[in-house]
Parts: C-alpha cells; structure tokens; sequence
C-alpha cells in the first residue's frame, strides 16, 4: 500500500488539553484527545478512523480475553525545536508488530498502514506533544482479536487501536536490580520475542516480588539454567566490559529492541568493538570486581538508557560507577537526543 490511507476524522468537540498539567505526567496515564481504531474483517483492514479517545464496546467473548490473542508496540514521536514533529523509526515497530502477528496468528498490518496510521493520529493531537527536555509522545498500536467465540483457534476479526499519552522521563534515579533466577520472562521456542500481551502478565508477580525485596528492576535470565543474561524488565540490558559494548544476541526469548538496535550502530558508527552474544551472570560479576565493568544499563523506548547503579548476586551486592561520569551511556543519550529532537542532521535516516 502506498497511496494516502482513507482515514475518517472527527474530532473532539471537547478537548481536554487545557486541563491537563504537563508538568506532572504519570508514564501512560494522561491520554490524548483523540485514538485511531481499524477493522480486520473478510480478509481486509477497513474502517479506518480517529475519533475522540473514549471506550470500545466489545463482546465479553473475544478470543484476546480469553486466550490472549492481542499484541502491542511502543514508539515515541518529538517534538523538534523548529516544531517539526518526527516519530522514531516506526518502520522497526511496524516489522515487529507483525512479528508477533505471526507468532500469535492473527492478521499482519501493512507498514504503510501502521506509519500513516500513526503519522495521522499524531498530527490530530500534535499540540499534546510536549517539547520540554526528556518528554515526548508516547504512541501505542495494540492488536486484539475480537471474534466472540470461545474454540481455542485463531480470530477470524481483529481490532487496531493506537493510542498516545504525552510523558516524561521514565526512571529519574540509577537502578538497583537482581538477577531472576527463580521466575522466567520466555522460553526457547515460546514467544518472548513477541510483544505479546501475555508477556506481560506473566512478569508482574515476579516484579512485584523483587520490589518486596527493595529492587527496583530485574534482570532476566535464561529459563533452563538462569546462568545467562537475557533482558531487564521490560528493556533490553547493555554492558561496556573491557571496552566493549556487550549485549545479549537476540533469540526467540528476547525482544528485538529498537533502542537497542540504536545504541548498537552508534557504537559501530564510533568505532567501538560490539559483542552480541550470550552473557553469563558470572562474567557481569566478575568485570564488577574487577573494574572491567565501566557501564551497564536497560535500553528501552520508554525507559531509554536506564543506568543501572548497583546489582544484587547470591547476597553479595555490587555498586558501580555514578552514571553521570559514565563515558559511553552519557554519549549516547546527548547523541540520542540531538537527533530525535532534530538538533543534528539524522544521518540514520531514523526520524519519520
Ligand atoms: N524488551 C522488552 C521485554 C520490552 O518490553 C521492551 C520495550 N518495548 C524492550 C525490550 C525494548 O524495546 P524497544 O527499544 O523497541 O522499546
């Protein structure tokens, strides 16, 4: 698909943006005025409309409640300082999306649909993107499949709904984290690599669990020995060892990170030596206590660079180096700024 996609527009009679304090934004909570929901039905995507953000009536039967047949992306849109606005490589989350599309067996979305879809919904509400340091507009696609029907078989319908909410900086202090060696996130040949909804869900006890015990994140590891690295929380994790950026590679229990995709050609373009690889709990340990651990940090697009501070391991804990003196995360947030706030010329081609 590449003409103009036939999408309907009312707008909200009532916007609720003068109420609304920008400067107290809770992540995901303050929507704005308007939503993009489409229709998948005969085979086609159809219906296509922004209208004011409200509820969507549904059957107490879709096969998304009950069998968790529904999906999500997350990707931000800036507002530049000439007031261009520019959404952060969309095209990523939209091959991603249909990715998990396949995983969970639902409709896949032309990209084309996904991007102008988002584009359009961002230029209704482009007054709710806010320009302060660290703010953005946070937009998410979600997919679910809406067939009333209880037989555990693929949707024959499906909803596209995007959503924004205008936010700010996620984490505001460095992390304490352990490593999760009881609890799994995914498995070899599960779906972890899908932003299935699902997912999600299944991480919460466990995250609630490590809160009890004064962290503030977790780090993933592998469900068959947890002796390997995998991801933190809800963000890919990176570590500078020895003068190189080390991440895990990505596999059917990681999600494919667009941040960390970023982060991982800055580097390449710097000319710093970058290992995708499995990273052993042992090996994050032992550059701890030896110093050859200089950064360490969750990438993510709601997080961004989240600096990890201090980790926890078989009772022993370990704090590294303040983030504000940490060479390479602080060059590529000040990198990562200058070009989705269009203070540099986009070289990558990243900014839609
Ligand atoms: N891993 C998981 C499990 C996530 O939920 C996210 C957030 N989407 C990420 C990694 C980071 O991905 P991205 O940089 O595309 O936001």
């Amino acid at each position: 698909m590449t003409d103009t996609l036939d999408i309907k527009i009312t707008k909200t009679t009532k916007s609720r943006l003068a109420e609304t304090d920008f400067s107290n934004l809770v992540f995901g909570r303050t929507f704005s005025d308007h939503m993009l929901v489409a229709d998948y039905e005969g085979g086609e995507w159809k219906n296509i409309e922004i209208l004011p953000y409200g509820e969507i009536a549904l059957s107490p039967a879709i096969s998304a409640l009950h069998y968790g047949q529904a999906f999500f992306e997350g990707l931000k849109a800036y507002k530049h300082e000439d007031g261009t606005i520019a959404v952060f490589r969309p095209e990523k989350n939209a091959a991603r999306f249909n990715k998990s599309a396949e995983r969970l067996c639902t409709a896949e979305i032309p990209v084309d649909l996904f991007t102008q879809s988002i584009a359009a919904l961002v230029d209704v509400d482009r007054d709710w993107i806010p320009a302060a340091a660290g703010h953005s507009l946070y937009i998410r696609p979600v997919m679910f499949a809406t067939d009333a029907y209880l037989g555990v078989t693929p949707s024959k319908t499906y909803k596209f709904v995007v959503l924004t909410c205008p936010v700010g900086p996620y984490f505001t202090k460095p992390l304490r984290v352990k490593f999760e060696t009881h609890y799994t996130r995914a498995a070899e040949g599960g779906f972890g690599y899908a932003k299935a909804a699902g997912n999600y869900g299944g991480s919460m006890l466990p995250f609630k669990k490590a809160a009890e015990e004064g962290f503030d994140q977790l780090i993933w590891t592998d469900a068959k020995e947890h002796l390997y690295v995998e991801e933190m929380g809800a963000a890919n994790v990176m570590f500078v060892l020895d003068g190189k950026l080390v991440t895990p590679s990505t596999r059917d229990t990681i999600l494919d990170g667009v941040t960390r995709d970023t982060v991982i050609s800055l580097a390449k373009s710097w000319g710093m030596p970058v290992e995708e690889r499995r990273v052993s709990i042992a090996e994050v340990v032992e550059g701890a206590r030896n110093g050859k651990l200089t950064d360490a940090f969750g990438a993510g697009t709601a997080a961004t660079i989240a600096p990890i501070g201090a980790f926890h391991h078989n009772g022993e804990e370990f704090t590294l180096s303040d983030p504000s003196t940490r060479e390479f995360s602080q060059k590529v947030l000040k990198t990562l700024d200058d070009i989705r706030y269009g203070r540099v010329e986009d070289t990558f081609g990243w900014n839609y």
